[in-house]
């Protein structure tokens, strides 16, 4: 079947904006509230004559806080489990926090090809956290701005690469 690239991240990176850019219409619900998307939500993608499907997902956040409850985490793993290759999403402007590193360790396990996105880089200037997600080991961060639509088409070059 098609491929499948499972949007993950914790509460409030902007996953559910991410989503709803490239599907280019909006499907699932961007909230200011962190843990809004209670669903697997999918959407067809064409990109380069490749055809796959985006899933959003709810947030991951450390398994001891309870802030996200179970089902949501466990509709993330599935969507891991099931993902060809993963948008790890994190915030170029918080930064670097112990969930996405909590996150990347459970991506890291799945095997999966992972790309670390910083998203909320709204300007053209480099984050100034860009190098500390070095340390997540996941490789070189891609910069984008899922809000102003900046970035998008190189990564999703990088994605369908995986394929
Ligand atoms: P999710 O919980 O990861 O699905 O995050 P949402 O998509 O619901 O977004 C959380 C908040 O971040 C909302 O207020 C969005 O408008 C905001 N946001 C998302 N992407 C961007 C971006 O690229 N730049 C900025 N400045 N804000 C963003
Ligand atoms: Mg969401």
């Amino acid at each position: 079947g098609k491929p499948i690239v499972a949007v993950v991240g914790r509460p409030n990176v902007g996953k559910s904006t991410f989503f709803n850019k490239i599907a280019g219409r909006r499907i699932a619900i961007v909230e200011d509230e962190p843990g809004v998307t209670r669903d697997r939500i999918y959407t067809e993608v064409e990109w380069l004559n490749h055809k796959f499907t985006l899933i959003d997902t709810g947030g991951i956040e450390p398994e001891s806080e309870e802030i996200i409850p179970a089902q949501m985490r466990r509709q993330a793993e599935l969507a891991i489990e099931t993902a060809n290759v993963i948008v790890f999403l994190v915030d170029g402007r918080e930064g670097l926090i112990s969930s996405d590193r909590e996150i990347a360790d459970m991506l890291r396990k799945s095997k999966k090809p992972v790309l670390l996105v910083l998203n909320k880089v709204d300007t053209k200037e480099q984050s100034p956290h860009y190098f500390d997600f070095y340390e997540l080991g996941i490789g070189d961060p891609i910069e984008i701005s899922s809000a102003l639509g900046l970035g998008i088409g190189d990564l999703l070059d990088e994605v369908v690469k995986n394929f």
